[in-house]
């Protein structure tokens, strides 16, 4: 079963507005078997979205209109739909006294605009809407269901749980959908994707899809069929084929991210953990606090970006810094080893590189860094070049810093 969702609203084509609930009805429709097949924006323009409405109705047997229901003459939606489907609007008694008595609990005398929310598409059933004005609307024609939605979430949501998904289920063919979603680290989309491709290319039903972020890829794989069984022993014959493949590369298998997996890891084995950050100035410190009851592992550390602060808060030897160079294994290492020792934590990771864009270490390209971890079994470092541009440079330096933390826990 494939759907189209149309989300209606000018503001939503400004850098202003994200459209956020074709998201949230995409998840919901997934649920219950249901394909999100194309979605579409459209500004508050009757005659763009009337076309967008007969466009999906020809392609989709489910499409969701959500937004312009309100009642200002930029609110299109009924008309838009009505031109369409070749309909007329219904002005309705009853929705007109519901809202004129929401007006009267307010105190307040219904504005003459509000009677456009009166108005039905003929042939459709109202959805109550007890945290707005406007009903929502469900239509059945003969190539299958149309659904007029609110724009405001607060809205939407409650209206497509209770009204509108109970009706779909009842309605649709069964379908079920089970995904399974890894999360690994240390590794390029490419290589990822070389790696697992000749396992899950075997596979039409569950599709893999492969996404990547600094430092974190993540596959997803979701399997459609009539049951829920069905669609559960899929993704785990694959699932269980990928995850034997990439191995201890993976860091999650629920969606954690890295910094909550590192805390679980840190609380198994009672260890405390402090971070010595130079190119990265506290956003390793960050992450790893953005995990809930970080305190119970995290101690602290040193933001030693500054030339001298190194020797100062760490006690690095300056002339061994001088020597070896700020960025460099002799650098890393020294800055770990010190956190450790002046903390008193079980572990502690350092930072050190060259975020760029310009070089400010001679001989030192743009996107070296250097990575150490300290711990009871010693302490080393290791050298990374990640790909350039200055934000994403600290964002890989943090994620394989949590990544190198999490192998030497394992
Ligand atoms: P209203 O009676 O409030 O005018 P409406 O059904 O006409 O309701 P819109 O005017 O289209 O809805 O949107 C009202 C508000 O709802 C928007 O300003 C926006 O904040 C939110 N909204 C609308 N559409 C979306 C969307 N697709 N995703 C997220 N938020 C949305
Ligand atoms: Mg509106």
């Amino acid at each position: 079963m494939r759907a189209e969702i149309i989300a209606v609203g000018s503001e939503l084509l400004t850098p202003a507005r994200v459209d956020t609930n074709s998201l949230w009805l995409t998840a919901k429709l997934n649920e219950i078997g249901v394909e999100v097949s194309q979605k579409s924006i459209l500004s508050d323009d009757r005659d763009l979205l009337a076309a967008a409405v007969a466009g999906a109705l020809s392609r989709a047997p489910l499409v969701l209109i959500t937004g312009g229901l309100g009642p200002t003459e930029d609110d299109v939606t009924r008309e838009a739909v009505a031109q369409a489907m070749h309909r007329r609007l219904l002005f309705d008694e009853a929705i007109c006294a519901g809202i004129e008595a929401i007006f009267a609990r307010r105190g307040r005398k219904m504005a003459e605009i509000n009677r456009r929310q009166a108005f039905l598409v003929e042939g459709a059933a109202a959805l109550d809407n007890p945290n707005g004005t406007a009903p929502g609307q469900w239509i059945d024609y003969p190539g299958g269901i149309v659904l007029l939605l609110p724009g405001p979430p607060q809205e939407l949501k409650p209206m497509f749980e209770e009204l509108c998904l109970p009706r779909l289920k009842e309605r649709l063919p069964k379908a079920a959908i089970r995904t399974r979603f890894f999360r690994v680290a240390g590794m390029g989309e490419s290589d990822v994707d070389a790696l697992i491709a000749p396992i899950y290319k075997e596979y039409r039903n569950p599709v893999t899809t492969i996404l990547a972020a600094a430092g974190d890829v993540q596959v997803h794989l979701r399997a459609q069929c009539q049951t829920e069984e069905e669609a559960e022993a899929l993704v785990e014959e694959l699932g269980a084929k990928i995850r034997e493949r990439l191995g201890d590369r993976i860091y999650s298998l629920n969606g954690d991210p890295l910094e909550n997996v590192v805390g679980n890891l840190l609380r198994e084995r009672g260890a405390t953990l402090a971070v010595a950050e130079s190119c990265t100035a506290g956003l390793l410190g960050g992450r790893i606090t953005e995990a809930a009851g970080a305190s119970e592992y995290f101690l602290g550390g040193f933001q030693v970006y500054g030339k001298g602060m190194k020797a100062r808060l760490l006690g690095l030897d300056e002339k061994l810094v001088e020597e070896a160079g700020v960025v460099s294994e002799a650098a890393a290492k020294a800055m770990a080893d010190s956190a450790r020792d002046r903390t008193g934590a079980t572990y502690a990771i350092s930072i050190t590189g060259e975020a760029g864009p310009e070089s400010s270490s001679p001989g030192i390209e743009p996107g070296t860094v250097w990575i150490g971890v300290a711990g009871p079994e010693g302490c080393e470092a290791r050298m990374f070049k990640f790909p350039t541009g200055r934000a994403r440079v600290r964002a890989f330096a943090v994620q394989t810093a949590l990544n190198l933390l999490r192998l030497a826990l394992k």
